[in-house]
């Protein structure tokens, strides 16, 4: 059976085919266009910008992948329907409703967070129950997996600032420009992590357990430079990256696994693209080998937004015996964790 998936919910446009055997997923094209050069001015991503963006890219991207596939038509269609930007989302849907009725193939409405965990099946093949760690410009979640084709469980997110945010922001701050995860992950490579002790939020014995906060970790970094520029002292950015780096990390990873053990379960999966982050992938891989735990990363362009992530999702949630979504099926910009919409 072979699965298009569809993939618009923020600045990327991504159409991915798979091959699904009855046991797992196979890549057949990855195709991805991505708006981020037009937000860099802005600092951020605009909306706007990105809807328009996904109108000009959406069916050249198509035909990329169906010619990359080798194939005419596929057999299904998953789209993203949310959560996402409104009008980002409703480019991606429109298109795959619009496909759907003209090859007459049903059509699966998914779940993006549900996308990030399955793109791991692409590389390291079936997955068994586990907890996984989305991060990214827009999503910060602990998630409990039992099946891809069952409904995904939220343990927990952040109440502010998502992680690729919270980089973006401090990266800024420190005029690293934007996007700013990647430079400010280069430059911390020259800074020693303990040379601030930033603070670790929602870490107390109240807070919940699997909640993120990552906007009080900014200020203290805001905080710190405006006290060292205004008593005359030079403020050393490798030090500051490398410290306000080593808290998040500390914090996604800590928290990660408390999940693992709490579900009982043995495998931890990373997705988003702020897992490229170099100190979040050696913190993960020491603490995870520490506590017995499997770790499963699948490779940067597989974590961000694509496709192909959507497509594999839309495969586990065909083959665990879904009914196709009607051809009305509405966005869902806010949508919460769930693994399809039927
Ligand atoms: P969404 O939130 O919908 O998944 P997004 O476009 O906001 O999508 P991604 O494209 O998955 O997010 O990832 C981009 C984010 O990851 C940006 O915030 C970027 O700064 C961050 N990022 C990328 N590389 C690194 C890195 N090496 N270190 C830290 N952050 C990084
Ligand atoms: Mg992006
Ligand atoms: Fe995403």
């Amino acid at each position: 059976m072979i699965v298009m998936g569809i993939e618009s919910s923020c600045d990327e446009t991504g159409v991915g085919i798979v091959d699904w055997d009855g046991e797992g997923v196979t890549l057949l094209a990855d195709e991805v266009a991505s708006s981020v050069d037009e937000h860099a001015r802005y600092g951020g991503v605009v909306p706007e910008v990105a809807s328009r963006a996904h109108l000009q890219a959406i069916v050249p991207t198509m035909t990329r992948a169906r010619e990359a596939a080798g194939i005419d038509r596929p057999d299904a269609i998953a789209v993203t329907i949310g959560p996402g930007l409104a009008g980002a989302l409703l480019v991606g849907v429109a298109a795959a409703k619009a496909y759907a009725l003209a090859w007459d193939v049903p059509l699966y409405a998914v779940n993006h967070l549900g996308g990030h965990i399955a793109a791991d099946t692409l590389e390291h093949g079936p997955m068994p129950p586990a907890v996984a760690l989305l991060v990214s410009g827009g999503h910060t979640h602990l998630l409990g997996v039992e099946n891809l084709s069952q409904p995904i469980v939220e343990m927990g997110t952040t109440v502010d600032d998502a992680a690729g945010e919270a980089f973006d922001k401090v990266a800024r701050l420190l005029d690293l420009g934007y996007p700013g995860g990647p430079a400010l992950d280069a430059i911390a490579r020259d800074g020693d992590p303990e040379a601030i002790a930033f603070p670790r939020g929602m870490t107390g014995p109240r807070d919940a357990p699997y909640d993120f906060s990552f906007s009080g970790l900014k200020t203290a970094v805001a905080r710190h430079v405006e006290k060292r520029v205004r008593a005359g002292l030079p403020v050393s950015v490798p030090n500051v990256a490398a410290s306000f780096q080593e808290a998040v990390a500390d914090v996604l990873t800590a928290k990660a696994l408390r999940a693992c053990a709490d579900r009982g379960v043995d495998t931890l999966v990373l997705g988003g693209g702020a897992t490229a982050n170099s100190r979040i992938r050696s913190l993960a891989i020491e603490r995870t080998a520490a506590a017995g735990i499997d770790l499963r990363v699948p490779k940067p362009r597989l974590c961000t937004d694509n496709g192909v992530m959507v497509a594999s999702l839309g495969a586990h949630v065909i083959a665990g015996g879904a009914p196709p979504s009607p051809l009305t099926v509405a966005t869902d910009p806010g949508m919460s964790v769930q693994i399809s919409k039927l």
